[in-house]
Protein backbone atom coordinates (compact mmCIF):
# COMPACT_ATOMS: atom_id res chain seq x y z
CA UNK A 1 0.00 0.00 0.00
CA UNK A 2 1.24 3.80 -0.67
CA UNK A 3 0.82 6.03 2.37
CA UNK A 4 1.16 9.75 2.56
CA UNK A 5 5.50 9.33 2.79
CA UNK A 6 5.05 7.98 -0.49
CA UNK A 7 3.33 10.57 -1.94
CA UNK A 8 5.46 13.05 -0.67
CA UNK A 9 8.81 11.55 -1.26
CA UNK A 10 7.22 11.35 -5.07
CA UNK A 11 6.64 14.97 -5.12
CA UNK A 12 10.02 15.80 -3.12
CA UNK A 13 12.13 13.30 -5.36
CA UNK A 14 10.39 15.05 -8.31
CA UNK A 15 11.48 18.62 -7.08
CA UNK A 16 14.83 16.82 -6.49
CA UNK A 17 15.08 15.60 -10.19
CA UNK A 18 13.54 18.47 -11.50
CA UNK A 19 16.55 20.92 -9.84
CA UNK A 20 19.29 17.99 -10.84
CA UNK A 21 17.80 18.02 -14.59
CA UNK A 22 16.68 21.87 -15.04
CA UNK A 23 19.16 22.91 -17.67
CA UNK A 24 18.78 19.87 -20.17
CA UNK A 25 14.77 20.96 -19.82
CA UNK A 26 15.63 24.60 -20.79
CA UNK A 27 18.02 23.00 -23.31
CA UNK A 28 15.45 21.43 -24.90
CA UNK A 29 13.18 23.83 -25.30
CA UNK A 30 15.40 26.08 -26.78
CA UNK A 31 15.32 25.17 -30.27
CA UNK A 32 11.49 24.39 -30.45
CA UNK A 33 10.30 26.42 -27.53
CA UNK A 34 11.48 29.91 -25.59
CA UNK A 35 14.04 27.84 -23.44
CA UNK A 36 11.72 28.16 -20.03
CA UNK A 37 10.56 24.36 -19.10
CA UNK A 38 13.07 23.88 -16.45
CA UNK A 39 12.92 26.70 -14.94
CA UNK A 40 9.61 26.93 -14.95
CA UNK A 41 9.29 23.54 -13.37
CA UNK A 42 12.13 24.17 -11.14
CA UNK A 43 9.79 27.34 -9.75
CA UNK A 44 6.86 25.06 -9.20
CA UNK A 45 8.18 22.20 -7.89
CA UNK A 46 10.14 24.27 -5.42
CA UNK A 47 7.16 25.31 -4.36
CA UNK A 48 5.24 22.57 -4.11
CA UNK A 49 7.90 21.09 -1.81
CA UNK A 50 7.98 24.34 0.48
CA UNK A 51 4.51 24.17 0.55
CA UNK A 52 4.63 20.27 1.23
CA UNK A 53 6.97 21.21 4.71
CA UNK A 54 4.91 23.65 5.63
CA UNK A 55 1.03 22.30 5.01
CA UNK A 56 1.74 18.49 5.52
CA UNK A 57 -1.27 17.74 3.76
CA UNK A 58 -3.01 14.61 5.80
CA UNK A 59 -4.14 11.94 2.86
CA UNK A 60 -2.11 10.93 -1.00
CA UNK A 61 -4.94 12.77 -2.31
CA UNK A 62 -4.19 15.50 -0.09
CA UNK A 63 -0.42 15.58 -1.21
CA UNK A 64 -1.45 15.84 -5.20
CA UNK A 65 -4.14 18.55 -4.77
CA UNK A 66 -2.14 20.52 -3.07
CA UNK A 67 0.91 19.95 -5.39
CA UNK A 68 -1.32 20.41 -8.32
CA UNK A 69 -2.80 23.96 -6.88
CA UNK A 70 1.13 25.02 -6.16
CA UNK A 71 2.23 24.60 -9.76
CA UNK A 72 -1.09 26.25 -11.36
CA UNK A 73 -0.16 29.44 -9.41
CA UNK A 74 3.75 29.54 -9.48
CA UNK A 75 4.65 28.03 -13.01
CA UNK A 76 4.02 30.61 -15.50
CA UNK A 77 3.60 28.41 -19.17
CA UNK A 78 1.55 26.07 -20.82
CA UNK A 79 3.19 23.39 -18.61
CA UNK A 80 2.12 24.68 -14.86
CA UNK A 81 -2.08 24.65 -15.68
CA UNK A 82 -1.33 20.83 -17.65
CA UNK A 83 1.05 19.39 -14.14
CA UNK A 84 -1.12 21.17 -12.29
CA UNK A 85 -4.15 19.72 -13.72
CA UNK A 86 -2.61 16.15 -13.60
CA UNK A 87 -2.18 16.14 -10.03
CA UNK A 88 -5.13 17.61 -8.75
CA UNK A 89 -7.42 15.21 -11.07
CA UNK A 90 -5.27 12.19 -10.02
CA UNK A 91 -5.44 13.92 -6.29
CA UNK A 92 -9.01 14.31 -6.40
CA UNK A 93 -9.64 10.27 -7.66
CA UNK A 94 -7.57 8.99 -5.24
CA UNK A 95 -10.66 11.07 -2.09
CA UNK A 96 -9.37 11.22 1.02
CA UNK A 97 -8.09 7.46 1.48
CA UNK A 98 -5.44 7.21 3.85
CA UNK A 99 -3.42 4.61 1.83
CA UNK A 100 -3.80 3.68 -1.75
CA UNK A 101 -2.49 0.50 -3.87
CA UNK A 102 -0.93 0.41 -6.95
CA UNK A 103 -3.93 -0.34 -9.39
CA UNK A 104 -6.14 2.45 -7.41
CA UNK A 105 -2.85 5.08 -8.61
CA UNK A 106 -3.18 3.23 -11.70
CA UNK A 107 -6.57 4.27 -12.59
CA UNK A 108 -6.26 7.83 -10.98
CA UNK A 109 -3.58 8.85 -13.11
CA UNK A 110 -5.57 7.43 -16.06
CA UNK A 111 -8.42 9.87 -15.12
CA UNK A 112 -5.32 12.79 -14.36
CA UNK A 113 -3.77 12.49 -18.22
CA UNK A 114 -7.41 12.18 -19.57
CA UNK A 115 -8.00 15.78 -17.44
CA UNK A 116 -4.78 17.32 -19.47
CA UNK A 117 -5.56 15.95 -22.89
CA UNK A 118 -9.10 17.37 -21.93
CA UNK A 119 -7.59 20.62 -20.44
CA UNK A 120 -4.63 21.05 -23.60
CA UNK A 121 -6.54 19.09 -26.87
CA UNK A 122 -3.42 17.39 -27.11
CA UNK A 123 -3.76 13.50 -28.40
CA UNK A 124 -0.58 10.66 -28.50
CA UNK A 125 1.70 11.55 -31.17
CA UNK A 126 1.44 15.76 -31.21
CA UNK A 127 4.77 15.39 -29.38
CA UNK A 128 3.37 16.64 -25.86
CA UNK A 129 4.13 15.26 -22.80
CA UNK A 130 0.87 13.32 -23.52
CA UNK A 131 3.95 11.27 -25.35
CA UNK A 132 5.68 10.07 -22.06
CA UNK A 133 1.75 9.75 -19.58
CA UNK A 134 0.37 7.68 -21.90
CA UNK A 135 2.32 4.58 -22.10
CA UNK A 136 3.71 5.25 -18.35
CA UNK A 137 0.26 5.06 -17.26
CA UNK A 138 -0.32 1.86 -19.62
CA UNK A 139 2.53 0.54 -17.86
CA UNK A 140 1.87 1.51 -14.13
CA UNK A 141 0.05 -1.70 -13.16
CA UNK A 142 2.81 -3.79 -14.06
CA UNK A 143 5.19 -2.12 -12.20
CA UNK A 144 7.29 1.59 -11.45
CA UNK A 145 10.27 0.08 -13.17
CA UNK A 146 8.14 -0.52 -16.21
CA UNK A 147 6.14 2.65 -16.20
CA UNK A 148 9.51 4.85 -16.08
CA UNK A 149 11.17 2.63 -18.91
CA UNK A 150 7.85 3.45 -20.61
CA UNK A 151 7.69 7.09 -20.48
CA UNK A 152 11.37 7.58 -21.03
CA UNK A 153 10.69 5.77 -24.14
CA UNK A 154 7.87 7.76 -24.85
CA UNK A 155 10.04 10.72 -24.61
CA UNK A 156 12.62 9.56 -26.86
CA UNK A 157 9.98 8.70 -29.24
CA UNK A 158 8.99 12.23 -29.67
CA UNK A 159 11.90 13.34 -31.47
CA UNK A 160 10.41 12.41 -35.01
CA UNK A 161 7.47 13.68 -34.61
CA UNK A 162 6.41 16.99 -35.86
CA UNK A 163 4.35 19.62 -32.73
CA UNK A 164 0.66 19.98 -33.24
CA UNK A 165 0.29 21.79 -29.86
CA UNK A 166 1.93 24.18 -27.70
CA UNK A 167 4.44 26.80 -28.67
CA UNK A 168 6.48 24.10 -31.06
CA UNK A 169 3.87 23.71 -33.44
CA UNK A 170 4.19 27.76 -34.95
CA UNK A 171 7.52 25.40 -35.84
CA UNK A 172 5.87 23.29 -38.64
CA UNK A 173 7.98 20.59 -39.83
CA UNK A 174 11.26 22.18 -38.06
CA UNK A 175 10.37 20.85 -34.94
CA UNK A 176 10.87 17.85 -36.45
CA UNK A 177 14.10 16.05 -34.71
CA UNK A 178 14.29 17.89 -31.44
CA UNK A 179 12.98 15.85 -28.05
CA UNK A 180 10.15 17.38 -26.24
CA UNK A 181 10.77 19.14 -23.37
CA UNK A 182 7.58 18.40 -21.41
CA UNK A 183 7.60 14.82 -22.64
CA UNK A 184 11.10 14.67 -20.90
CA UNK A 185 10.16 16.75 -17.51
CA UNK A 186 6.76 13.93 -17.62
CA UNK A 187 9.30 11.11 -17.48
CA UNK A 188 11.12 12.61 -14.63
CA UNK A 189 8.13 12.54 -12.96
CA UNK A 190 7.09 9.25 -13.64
CA UNK A 191 10.73 8.40 -12.74
CA UNK A 192 10.26 9.61 -9.40
CA UNK A 193 7.54 6.94 -8.69
CA UNK A 194 10.51 4.45 -8.38
CA UNK A 195 12.68 6.83 -5.81
CA UNK A 196 9.69 7.04 -4.04
CA UNK A 197 9.41 3.01 -3.90
CA UNK A 198 12.95 3.26 -2.47
CA UNK A 199 12.84 0.41 -6.19
P1 LIG B 1 5.61 27.33 -22.58
O1 LIG B 1 5.54 26.60 -23.90
O2 LIG B 1 4.37 28.14 -22.30
O3 LIG B 1 6.88 28.11 -22.42
P2 LIG B 1 6.78 25.21 -21.00
O4 LIG B 1 8.03 25.50 -21.75
O5 LIG B 1 6.90 25.20 -19.52
O6 LIG B 1 5.61 26.20 -21.43
O7 LIG B 1 6.21 23.77 -21.42
C1 LIG B 1 6.27 23.31 -22.75
C2 LIG B 1 5.78 21.88 -22.80
O8 LIG B 1 4.40 21.83 -22.47
C3 LIG B 1 5.88 21.25 -24.17
O9 LIG B 1 7.15 20.66 -24.37
C4 LIG B 1 4.76 20.22 -24.18
O10 LIG B 1 5.20 18.96 -23.75
C5 LIG B 1 3.78 20.77 -23.17
N1 LIG B 1 2.59 21.28 -23.83
C6 LIG B 1 2.41 22.48 -24.42
N2 LIG B 1 1.16 22.62 -24.89
C7 LIG B 1 0.53 21.45 -24.60
C8 LIG B 1 -0.82 20.95 -24.81
N3 LIG B 1 -1.75 21.68 -25.41
N4 LIG B 1 -1.11 19.71 -24.34
C9 LIG B 1 -0.18 18.97 -23.71
N5 LIG B 1 1.09 19.39 -23.47
C10 LIG B 1 1.43 20.60 -23.92
MG1 LIG C 1 8.74 27.10 -22.77
MG1 LIG D 1 7.18 30.09 -21.75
Amino acid sequence: MLDVGFFRRWMTATAASVDREAQRLTDLDSPIGDADHGSNLQRGFNSVRATLEKEAPATPGAVLVLAGRQLISTVGGASGPLYGSLLRKTGKELGDAAEVTQEQLAQALRAGVDAVMALGGASPGDKTMIDALVPAVDALSESFAAAKAAADEGAVATTPLQARKGRASYLGERSIGHQDPGATSSALLIGALVEAAGE
